[in-house]
């Protein structure tokens, strides 16, 4: 064996071979895999085999296609058989709503090429001729989806790997895993130790404890999932013969079952809602190649929809009961990518559908590892997604939720209940006492609006207009014409000071870090020039705050997305990592947890501190016309345009409360976000309540802010900004300074400016009726798709239904027709105009004065 390696991949089920391989395919050929026993020995040798592409989240759709391409190659390559069959796959509805879901899963998939197809119910039973017709009211036919031989895949991977130069330690455990001075890791195993720079987390069932070995609590837990296989049935030969053997797939989301032709018989599996977690605590090491007992008892709801949907199923005697585990993530995607403040750790577990998202996985693993780029869209999947708030008991609660709804719809406007309430801020109950209607973020309740009191707090879920709508409306109202408030806890806010804080910040951001008691809008990109933050940072000036003073003259508070608080928290400790080792700085960040990380990361010699601040920074927001002087009432420092402007912060004493008060607001109007400890939130709170109820002041939640951003055309993270994208592509011109000096990302983005943008970030007004575009819907321009939508609504103040999203370069500029363009919302092509300023306020003078 031997003793160094670039990589070591723990792992050797389908997961962790598709790691490997791609590895090698990267050019990285200094790489080995560990595996336990044999390879696919956990949970991968009793998959059913089943792949999709079609998924809710359009980037795990096309992780999804490239795993199923894959497939016809790996076979040439390896010269190892995959069983691929690619027998079609029947998506039956049964109810208008999950035809509007199918309806936008196939809208969704014709920007990525995907070639579905909606049918009619009898088109459907001429593809399963065994279903009944009357349970269903249509159907989506995916040509593309199929079954592989798990086993078969997992070997092609590893023999195609093996070619290629990587060496696979089977009956090898790796049972320590230790973190050397040099940014070395040890693997120990029984055979020996290996050193090496990287190494990947593969191990399915034992990802939990792979991770434990480094300190990690994976928010991962195994299922228990069951499948049956029926005697033959020589009623089902002819639709055999005429399908080449193989029959055609089908998904019964009524039913909650999916069935597919095997050894003669069928196959029929479920997601039941009484659904058993396995292994809670601890895998155990000696579980082998097993089964569990099964339960048909506990699926029997799901056999008496077969029973009924397909009758067939009835009399069949049943053959074989399988009844293995395998795992998910919190949220049922798969957890990728490198652990923040754990240099070359990396994971690749959680997949819960390994037959169709390996290989996609595999792809991403390998780029992000020799680029440092993931090279497509994996915000979904990535690991950071996750924070501290995923304790065991949280991911088990999740996980049951997701397992046992993962036939039902997802609405968009849906918030599911279980783990919650979690976190929640110092006027979480003076908000529910005024009727919020309650979302969650990063483990945080916060209000999504709020309903008129006497009325049950309750959003109804629905692909069209909700029940918010009408009071949105006057949310966004009251604040356009007056003033609202607003509670803003759930944005990220990392801190940063020492007298080495500025040149980090300049290093890491792609504006001018600006001067004390001023802010600064700034993307942040990486090594490639593509976008992964956009942030407002605030220059506080220490030299008045003896508790500051101590680290250096200035205090940076860097305000972002909330959702990516992990995710942007990784970057910064890598980049301080990266900052000491290059002498730029010496800031010392130390091996820390993963998910549970040291929170503070201090500098050897004092220079950068970083600490990201969570819910211990309380925010609270008001805007609009009146709210100059609900805060002048509250203080004796002149807040005149002139003396306190948009983009100005300072320290204010707001009622025995010390306030950072910051002059900017997400609604394009003009506003105030004041930061606070939390233990003074609740003060504040009722002292802004108090000055702003001779205004009419309102509160407001996220519904009517999306709203309004929309009206002034304002992207967010996580739909508009994105790594996929550059800053010009996301119109983020003004804010990237090529001439500051040098960045991170600076010379990729001075290319891509060279080469000029492909397309660009476009706002669109559409012709809609009664439903409005969510995100991910294609734009069609001349009867063909040229680009999609980040994210939609109705923008309530404009009276108009907007979108977000990216066009062809050649179809985003002014001096290009403007009309033409269609958008498709719920299947329906709806006329689109793209506006090539915003709706309200297009000079910014409500933001500026
Ligand atoms: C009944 C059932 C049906 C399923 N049907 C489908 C389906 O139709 N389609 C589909 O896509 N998916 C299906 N799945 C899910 C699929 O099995 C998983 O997505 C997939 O197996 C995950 O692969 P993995 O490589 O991540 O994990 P695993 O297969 O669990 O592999 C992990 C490997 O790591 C090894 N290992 C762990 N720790 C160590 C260590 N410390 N040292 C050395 N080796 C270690 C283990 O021995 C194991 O071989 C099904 C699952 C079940 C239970």
């Amino acid at each position: 064996m031997k003793s160094t390696a670039q990589v070591v991949v723990i792992g050797g089920g389908v997961v962790g071979a598709s790691v490997l391989y791609h590895l090698t395919q990267a050019g990285w050929t200094d790489v080995v895999l560990l595996e336990r026993r044999e390879l696919t020995a956990g949970s991968t040798w009793h998959a059913a085999g089943g792949m999709h592409t079609i998924n809710g989240d359009p980037n795990v759709a096309a992780l999804q296609r490239y795993t199923v391409q894959l497939y016809e190659e790996l076979e040439k390559s390896s010269g190892v058989s995959c069983g691929v069959h690619l027998t079609g796959e029947v998506m039956l509805a049964d109810s208008e709503d999950r035809m509007d879901w199918l309806r936008m899963v196939h809208a969704r998939g014709r920007y990525l090429g995907m070639d579905t197809e909606l049918i009619s119910v009898s088109e459907a039973a001429q593809k399963i001729p065994f279903l009944v017709e009357e349970h269903f009211v249509g159907a989506l036919w995916d040509p593309v989806g199929g079954h592989v031989d798990p086993s078969g895949v997992t070997h092609a991977y590893a023999a195609a790997a093996r070619m290629a130069g990587a060496e696979i330690y089977r009956n090898t455990w790796a049972y320590d895993i230790v973190a050397n001075s040099d940014d070395t890791w040890d693997v120990v195993t029984e055979e020996g130790t290996i050193t090496c720079e990287h190494f990947v987390n593969c191990g399915g069932l034992w990802a939990r404890e792979v991770g434990r070995m480094c300190g990690l609590e994976l928010p991962i837990l195994a299922m228990e999932h069951q499948y049956l296989v029926t005697e033959q049935l020589p009623e089902i030969a002819p639709w055999l013969e005429a399908t080449g053997g193989y029959g055609v797939g089908a998904i019964d989301f009524g039913g909650e079952i999916y069935t597919r032709a095997e050894a003669g018989g069928l196959l029929l599996g479920t997601y039941e809602k009484a659904c058993v977690p396995w292994s809670t605590t601890e895998t155990p090491w000696d579980f082998g190649s097993q089964l569990l007992t099964p339960d048909l008892e506990r699926i029997a709801p799901s056999l008496a929809a077969a029973f009924e949907h397909f009758p067939i199923f009835a009399d069949a005697g049943i053959r074989n009961v399988v009844n293995g585990p395998f795992t998910f993530a919190p949220d049922g995607n798969p957890l990728i990518g490198p652990i923040r403040g754990q240099r070359g750790h990396w994971v690749a577990c959680g997949v819960m559908a390994g037959l169709s998202q390996g290989g996609g996985v595999g792809l991403a693993m390998a780029n992000w590892m020799t680029t440092g780029d993931p090279g497509f869209d994996v915000w979904g999947m990535d690991v950071a997604r996750f924070g501290d708030w995923t304790t065991p008991s949280y991911t088990k609660a999740k996980v049951m939720e997701n397992y046992s709804r993962r036939f039902s719809i997802s609405f968009p406007n849906e918030e599911l209940p279980a783990g919650r309430p979690l976190h929640t801020s110092a006027i979480h109950d003076d908000l529910d006492s005024a009727n919020a209607v309650w979302g969650s973020s990063y483990g945080l309740e916060y209000p999504l609006w709020f309903q008129r009191l006497g009325a049950e707090p309750v959003e109804e879920v629905t692909f069209h207009r909700s029940n918010a709508f009408d009071v949105v409306a006057d949310e966004v109202h009251a604040t356009r014409t007056g003033v609202g408030l607003m509670e803003t806890t759930g944005f990220a806010k990392h801190e940063f000071t020492g007298p080495g804080a500025r040149v980090f910040l300049e290093r890491v951001m792609a504006n001018h870090i600006p001067e004390s008691g001023r802010m600064a809008l700034t993307p942040m990109l990486n090594h490639q020039g593509m976008l992964i933050g956009d942030f407002t940072v605030a220059t506080i000036s220490t030299a008045t705050d003896a508790t500051d003073a101590a680290d250096g003259p200035e205090r940076f508070v860097v305000f972002g997305s909330g959702a990516a608080e992990g995710y942007h928290e990784r970057w910064f400790r890598s980049q301080l990592r990266v900052a000491r080792s290059t002498g730029v700085e010496s800031p010392s960040e130390g091996r820390s947890s993963g998910l549970e990380s040291a929170r503070e990361d201090r500098s050897a010699g004092g220079r950068v501190s970083y600490r990201p601040l969570s819910h211990e920074m309380a925010g609270l927001s008001i805007s609009g016309p009146a709210a100059r002087d609900v805060l002048a009432s509250l203080t004796t420092v002149d807040v005149s345009n002139d003396s306190f402007r948009f983009l100005d912060v300072r320290r204010m004493d707001l009622g025995m409360v010390p306030a950072l008060v910051a002059r900017i607001s997400f609604t394009g109007d003009l506003g105030y976000e004041f930061w606070v400890p939390a233990s003074l939130q609740q003060r504040l709170f009722r002292l802004l309540t108090e000055a702003g109820e001779p205004h009419g002041m309102r509160l407001f939640g996220l519904r009517a802010l999306d709203s309004m951003r929309l009206d002034k055309g304002f992207g967010a993270w996580a739909s508009e900004y994105r790594s996929v994208y550059t800053p010009w592509e996301a119109r983020m011109d003004r804010f990237v300074k090529l001439d500051k000096g040098d960045f991170i990302g600076r010379e990729a983005a001075a290319a891509s400016l060279a080469a000029g943008p492909e397309r660009r970030l476009c706002l669109l007004r559409i012709d809609v009726d009664g439903a409005d575009a969510l995100g991910d819907e294609p734009i069609w321009h001349d009867g063909e798709v040229v680009g999609w939508v980040t994210s939609g609504g109705y923008a309530h103040w404009s009276e108009a239904s907007c979108a977000l999203g990216y066009l062809p370069s050649t179809l985003a500029d002014a001096a290009t027709r403007s009309g033409g363009f269609e958008v498709e919302v719920l299947g329906v092509r709806r006329a689109a105009t793209r506006l090539d300023e915003p709706l309200f306020d297009p000079s910014g003078a409500r933001l500026r004065s």
